[in-house]
């Protein structure tokens, strides 16, 4: 009896060891199935600078997935199948709001996704017109799309995707603010640097090959000459009064994209004689980008 008992308790000892490592096996399975099945939502934005801009509101909440990527040329973008896919799986889609292939891509996504949630950044900034065509001829009427490639646009984007954040994920409200707030403090301080820089520049001029920069040179009081506005190579003529009209400015920087810019802007540039700097401003180190722009025009 006693021996038997020993050996019932021995073997429920037993049992209760084997239990507990199942269970244990058992919450380290469900828990790394949950890891993944539960992963961050995603986020899909156009382009780099809004990726900076929006993790810095979602923090670690959120993944945010970029369409384009470095180097990518968003004149001519279309979009991988991968891309698409991403979007699909997406809560929401952030467009930048006026780049020519955003529109072609809700077009696509939409069916397949009518849940997918869509976010204009670019709401409510007093929008330029008159410096793109992009092969539709309406010069006057298409909205420059470069919204990004200024500061004091970047508080109206950073503003405009806490609201979206709110609208997505209410009961982060709090957390959401709080990121904003640091994040507009961040935004003022470069503001504070870059306007001290170019106070004395008022008036000045510089040259691109693409006019990426309209929003910036509004912020700023300058004048942008672009080699191209069309976004293709310019015809001998034009190509030519646009270079006297740099000389005539007596403009001392030009930018260009060596990703997407035609060589055709050094060939111009022998005769402008102006710096020539080299600017990328869909990298993802936006704020970075933005002092390299202020930098070079305040020399
Ligand atoms: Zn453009």
């Amino acid at each position: 009896m006693n021996n038997s008992h020993k050996y019932n308790g021995t073997y429920a000892h037993t049992l209760a060891t084997a239990v507990m490592a199942l269970t244990i096996i058992a919450a380290v399975i469900f828990t790394s199935c949950a890891r993944q099945q539960y992963s961050r939502p995603t986020i899909t934005v156009s382009i780099q600078p809004q990726k900076y801009l929006l993790e810095k509101i979602v923090g670690d909440k959120w993944d945010v997935k970029c369409l384009l990527s470095n180097g990518a040329n968003p004149e001519s973008y279309d979009p991988s199948l991968t891309h698409l896919l991403n979007l699909e799986n997406s809560k929401a889609y952030f467009r930048m709001g006026n780049i020519p292939f955003e529109s072609a891509i809700i077009n696509k996504v939409h069916n397949n996704n009518p849940a997918l949630k869509l976010y204009n950044n670019s709401e409510g900034i007093s929008l330029i017109t008159g410096t793109h065509s992009h092969g539709s001829g309406q010069r006057d009427e298409e909205p420059d799309p470069h919204t990004w490639t200024s500061v004091v646009n970047a508080r109206k984007i950073a503003s405009n995707m806490y609201n979206a954040m709110v609208d997505l994920d209410p009961d982060n409200k709090g957390y959401y603010a709080d990121n904003l707030r640091s994040l507009l403090t961040e935004l003022d301080a470069l503001q504070d640097t870059i306007a001290a820089g170019l106070a004395d520049k008022r008036g000045t001029a510089f040259v691109v090959w693409h006019p990426s920069l309209s929003y910036f040179a509004r912020d700023y009081g300058l004048t942008q000459i672009s080699l191209s506005p069309e976004g293709k190579e310019a015809s001998i003529g034009m190509l030519q009064e646009t270079i006297d009209d740099a000389k005539a400015h007596d403009a001392k920087v030009m930018f260009f994209q060596k990703d997407i810019d035609s060589r055709q802007a050094q060939v111009a540039n022998e005769q402008i004689g102006a710096t020539l700097v080299n600017i990328n401003p869909l990298s993802y180190h936006w704020d970075k980008e933005m002092l390299n722009i202020a930098d070079a025009l305040s020399k």
